[in-house]
């Protein structure tokens, strides 16, 4: 089968790999959708720490092909989205009500399965799968934990999204930093995490919704999904979002890029007692900084936001019962399809800015 493989930084390939059948506790998936991230990209260009080579893919919705051993939350023909943090109700923070912070995932980041050994292979070589999914690819093998079953009606290409872009953005305003209705909000990023944040923004009742990005055509998309203002990125950026909120800042502010520099920026034009989340993930040697003395005078929150402090299990049918209801609009968020053979080329179009998501189709 094909599956998109990076060996070399920035060498992002379609390669012809084999997959073991799942073991037990594991689950086979024919994928439908995957949504091309800007986290696959960090993971090819050597933002994150990660070793190569790896199967790319954390972003998908496919059918249940085949069941391991001891599997009963799905079964074949079922149609699920990959969850890039596994739900294993066991560990310490799925006690807690923190599925976001599922310890199973340390093991699933390195790229094998939860025992430590590979389904995906080149030759005799193993090839680590980001997530533990690796779903990039015609078909996947994961754990069971880290599939939620969906309604057989809604299209796998709207489903795919649900399993990164939209849980974490919709998420970080609803879940994370509990946006109040009538309240300021600023958006730095307009990818598909920051129209995500724009689209939640709209949902929680935001009155004033500011967009931010160096791109024009990102900002026109952001302002078709429910942004008021439209900011191009620069030096002035705190001052302009100053000017728009009546020189108080944004009460919430949302970092969707992950560079260090942007939420020195987010927090900057966040209002004295607001609130700034951290959604973008980048580098581990980027950091910002604040200074002892106004950072408790200002009394400013700093969050950092993984996965919209979501449960899968509840919130990814949550996240599709609001797109079926009108109140998502996540078909639109798909500016363009492609075939996997056609994977280095989304790449280029996401990096060209061409993209809120751009979905491989296998079917
Ligand atoms: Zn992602
Ligand atoms: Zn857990």
């Amino acid at each position: 089968m094909k599956a998109v493989v990076v060996h070399e930084v920035n060498r992002i390939e379609v390669r012809e790999v084999t997959l073991d059948p799942p073991k037990a506790g594991e689950v086979k998936i024919k994928m439908a959708a995957t949504g091309v991230c800007h986290s696959d990209l960090s993971m090819a260009n050597g933002t994150f720490p990660n070793p190569l080579p790896m199967a790319l893919g954390h972003e998908g919705a496919g059918r249940i092909e085949q069941v391991g051993q001891g599997v009963t939350n799905v079964k074949p023909g079922d149609p699920v989205v990959l969850s890039f943090v596994p739900n294993c109700k066991d560990c310490f923070h799925c006690l807690r009500g923190e599925a976001h912070l599922c310890e199973k995932k340390r093991i699933l980041d390195t790229g094998s399965q939860l025992d430590k050994t590979h389904r995906l292979h080149e030759g005799n070589a193993d090839i680590p799968v980001m997530n533990g999914l690796g779903c990039m690819a015609e078909y996947a093998v994961t754990q069971s934990i880290c599939v939620v079953p969906i309604d057989p009606g809604i299209s796998m290409r709207v489903a795919a999204l649900v399993g990164c872009a939209v849980t974490t953005g919709v998420g970080a305003v609803l879940k994370t930093a509990q946006v109040k209705p009538g309240s300021t909000v600023a958006v730095f990023g307009c990818g598909g995490v920051g129209i995500s944040v724009i689209q939640g923004a709209v949902l929680a009742g935001a009155q004033q919704i500011i967009a931010v990005d160096l791109n024009e055509d990102k900002l026109e998309m952001a302002k078709k999904f429910g942004a008021t203002h439209a900011v191009k990125a620069s030096d002035a950026t705190v001052k302009e979002i100053r000017g728009i909120t009546n020189r108080k800042g944004a009460d919430y502010t949302f970092e969707a890029i992950g560079l260090a520099a942007v939420v020195e920026q987010a927090y900057a034009a966040t209002r004295n007692g607001g609130k700034c989340t951290i959604v973008g993930m980048g580098k581990k040697d980027d950091r910002f900084s604040f200074d002892s003395f106004t950072f408790p005078l200002f009394a400013k929150t700093l969050c950092g936001c993984l996965y919209g402090n979501a449960n899968p299990s509840v919130d990814f049918p949550a996240m599709l019962n609001l797109y079926s209801e009108g109140k998502l609009d996540l078909e639109g968020m798909i500016t363009n399809t492609y075939t996997i053979d056609e994977a280095p080329q989304a790449f280029e179009d996401m990096v060209g800015g061409l993209n809120a998501r751009g979905v491989i189709l296998y079917e």
